[in-house]
């Protein structure tokens, strides 16, 4: 099978996008690749995916990893703007280097389009980080409103639509639904 390193991408106001990006990696790693997985703004919140990819992860002599690189929520006011920038960039830089580092053959890079849309990387930035993504080495994008420029680029876009959340009912987070 020829390996073409797909761009793609999981958007949308409905739930499943990071969920949907898990299902890949679970599905990836049982072929044999290697998977990081790198979340922008997420931080410090023990998601039951961390604990099942730490699992995986010792089965397979690190062949699937996670890190959170985030600060958290933008909108909790405890964490300044900068700070996030700066979680951001850094998120990038580990980005870069996952890329390129002939490590990987699938990263997914969890909530990106988030940090660019509240404009902790630029689009300019995103863009940038893709034109160094090797030709055979996969990526996901994840996150609302991801922009033109990258929708264009990409190879694959899948929209989450919202038809029915159990939030809008009042219905509270549910382990392992949820986190
Ligand atoms: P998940 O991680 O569950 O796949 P997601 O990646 O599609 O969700 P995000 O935009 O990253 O969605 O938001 C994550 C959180 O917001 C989840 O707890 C999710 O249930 C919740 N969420 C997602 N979509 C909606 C919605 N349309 N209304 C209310 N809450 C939502
Ligand atoms: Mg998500």
């Amino acid at each position: 099978m020829e390996k073409h390193g797909l761009i793609m991408v999981h958007t949308g106001d409905g739930k499943g996008k990071t969920t949907a990006a898990l299902g890949l990696a679970m599905r990836a790693w049982g072929d044999g690749l290697r998977v990081l997985i790198l979340q922008f703004i997420k931080g410090g919140w023990n998601y039951g995916e961390l604990k099942t990819i730490e699992e995986l992860g010792k089965l397979s002599e690190g062949r699937i990893r996670v890190e959170q690189c985030g600060k958290g929520f933008t909108n909790t006011g405890k964490v300044s703007m900068e700070e996030h920038k700066a979680a951001a960039h850094e998120a990038l830089a580990k980005a870069e280097d996952a890329l390129t580092n002939g490590q990987w053959d699938l990263v997914i890079l969890d909530e990106m389009n988030y940090a660019v849309k509240y404009e902790l990387v630029t689009e300019e930035e995103m863009m940038a980080l893709l034109d160094k993504k090797p030709a055979d080495l996969h990526v996901v994008l994840t996150g609302r409103d991801a922009c033109e420029k990258l929708i264009e680029r990409a190879d694959l876009v899948t929209e989450m639509h919202l038809v029915k959340h159990p939030y809008d009912q009042g219905v509270k987070a549910q382990k392992g639904i949820e986190f």
